[in-house]
Formats: structure tokens, sequence, C-alpha cells
């Protein structure tokens, strides 16, 4: 989708500090990070909300999750621990309508969320 942000980011148009890609996958660092490390991690393949998932995109989702996990470890945040979250439809605060994982860490996170 041309007028998606992360389509065109995945696909090289805007310029992001991505640390991580592979055929389907994408990460980079958040715009307006929440923490010390905030990462996106995207599939390439444009999906408006954790919704429209289908059956299909299992493998691909679970791979995001390694992928974060992969990062994580890289950052040095995995033994201490990490948040990753998706965020669905308006009640969540979806802001971008293409998927994408937040990992964050780096500090100590709160919960409830808020
Ligand atoms: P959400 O509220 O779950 O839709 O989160 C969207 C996230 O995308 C926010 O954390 C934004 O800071 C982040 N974001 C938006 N535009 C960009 C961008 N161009 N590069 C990196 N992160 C972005
Ligand atoms: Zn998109």
């Amino acid at each position: 989708m041309s007028d998606c942000i992360f389509c065109r980011i995945a696909a090289g148009e805007i310029p992001a500090d991505i640390i991580y890609e592979d055929e389907d996958i994408v990460a980079f660092r958040d715009i307006n990070p929440q923490a010390p490390q905030h990462i996106q991690i995207i599939p390439k393949r444009h999906i408006e909300t954790i919704l429209d998932l289908t059956d299909d995109d299992i493998t691909l989702t679970g791979r995001m999750v390694l992928v974060a996990n992969k990062i994580a470890r890289e950052a040095g945040i995995a033994e201490r621990g990490y948040r990753l979250v998706f965020n669905c439809r308006r009640d969540a605060g979806q802001e971008v309508f293409h998927i994408h994982l937040h990992l964050l860490g780096g500090r100590r996170m709160n919960w409830p969320p808020g």
C-alpha cells in the first residue's frame, strides 16, 4: 500500500533505523521511543490489524516473535526482560494500521499498562 508508512519503510522508500531484515520481516527503531530499547517488528506484507491474520500467517507471526527475541538478546535486555505488544484498533491506541510488534525494554515496565 503506497500510502502506508510501514509499507514504505519496508520498501526502503522512507528512511528508518533498520536493525534486522529478511525476506518477510523488517525491524527498525521506533521514532518516538517509550523505553531505552523500543523496536518495531513488522511483516513486509501489508496487514492492517492483528484481526486480519489468518491461519496462513501463523508462521509469519511466530517468526516475528523469534526476531524480537533475537533482537532482545543482541541488545542485552533478554536477561532482565522485555515486553512485546500488539496494539489492535482504537481502544488499544493503534495509530499505524500495518501490524507491528513493539519490543520495549531497558527499563522496568509498569503493569497494568495504562
Ligand atoms: P501503534 O500506536 O501501536 O500503532 O504504534 C505506532 C508506533 O509507530 C509508535 O510507537 C510510533 O512512534 C511509531 N512510528 C510511527 N512512524 C514511525 C516511523 N516513521 N519510524 C519509526 N517508528 C514510527
Ligand atoms: Zn502497510
